[in-house]
């Protein structure tokens, strides 16, 4: 039975002298492993639409837990804003290593939304930085490394957040603070709405530059102590913007 399913080729890898298996971030099944026969050939209609990074729906022959078959692609956006920038390139590369390896830990429906969206707006010159940064904040929890940015770790209130805990992951109140590093409130306020706002409902960025840094610095070395993610992507990438 022919299937349609829409998605996003995170990898490609060779099969034979004409061939290629395309691995494709989905909704409903997570990443798949798509046969398509042929799309190395200059001669195949194929060949274009089953490179890494393409958008678009799969008309498949469906084959759970196995390799499926590709019959064709429907490009739904070429993103050709990133495809004609290195820094966003290197952007997408590494979302793309991020949720491939977030969503071979968790299935959630959510995780593919959160990528597709958040890829479409750095390809409509959001800051790719903004951009990338609510997707790490949002991805935490499938991470097993939630965030709580609601309210202290060690009492639960609400009331009169002083600063952040990196090592306990929450905030601190002031009547639970003892001699943690303090966080710039503003800060704070920015990661909560990083975690919960909904990308598909952003339309610009209004943000100063240097809180943006701090923002990036701060997420990257709560990535590096508390996920157990090196990803190449993401060195790379610091090679880019740093
Ligand atoms: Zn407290």
């Amino acid at each position: 039975m022919i299937s349609k399913v829409e998605g996003f080729i995170v990898s490609e890898t060779p099969y034979g002298d004409s061939s290629k298996i395309i691995h494709v971030l989905t909704k409903e099944h997570g990443v798949i492993g798509i046969m398509a026969k042929g799309s190395k050939s200059l001669k195949s209609k194929n060949r274009a639409t089953t490179l890494k990074f393409t958008y678009g729906i799969f008309n498949i022959y469906y084959k759970e837990n196995k390799l499926s078959t590709l019959i064709d692609v429907e490009v739904i956006d070429e993103l050709a804003n990133i495809k004609n920038d290195i820094t966003l390139i290197s952007y997408l590369n590494y979302l793309t290593e991020l949720t491939t390896q977030v969503a071979k830990q968790s299935i959630d429906e959510d995780i593919y939304d959160i990528f597709i969206n958040a890829v479409l707006l750095i390809n409509k010159n959001l800051n790719p930085m903004v951009i990338t940064n609510i997707v790490e904040i949002k991805y935490l929890k499938y991470l097993g490394v939630f965030l709580n940015l609601d309210n202290c770790y060690k009492c639960g209130s609400n009331k009169d957040i002083v600063t952040i805990s990196f090592n306990y992951g929450g905030l601190i109140c002031k009547e639970c603070y003892h001699d943690e590093e303090i966080v710039d409130l503003k800060m704070i306020k920015i990661l909560r709405n990083y975690l919960y706002i909904d990308l598909a409902k952003i339309s610009k960025i209004d943000l100063d530059e240097t809180i943006v840094k701090k923002i990036n610095l701060f997420i990257d070395l709560y990535y590096e102590q508390y996920t157990g993610l090196y990803l190449q992507s993401k060195k790379f990438l610091k090679t880019i913007i740093d």
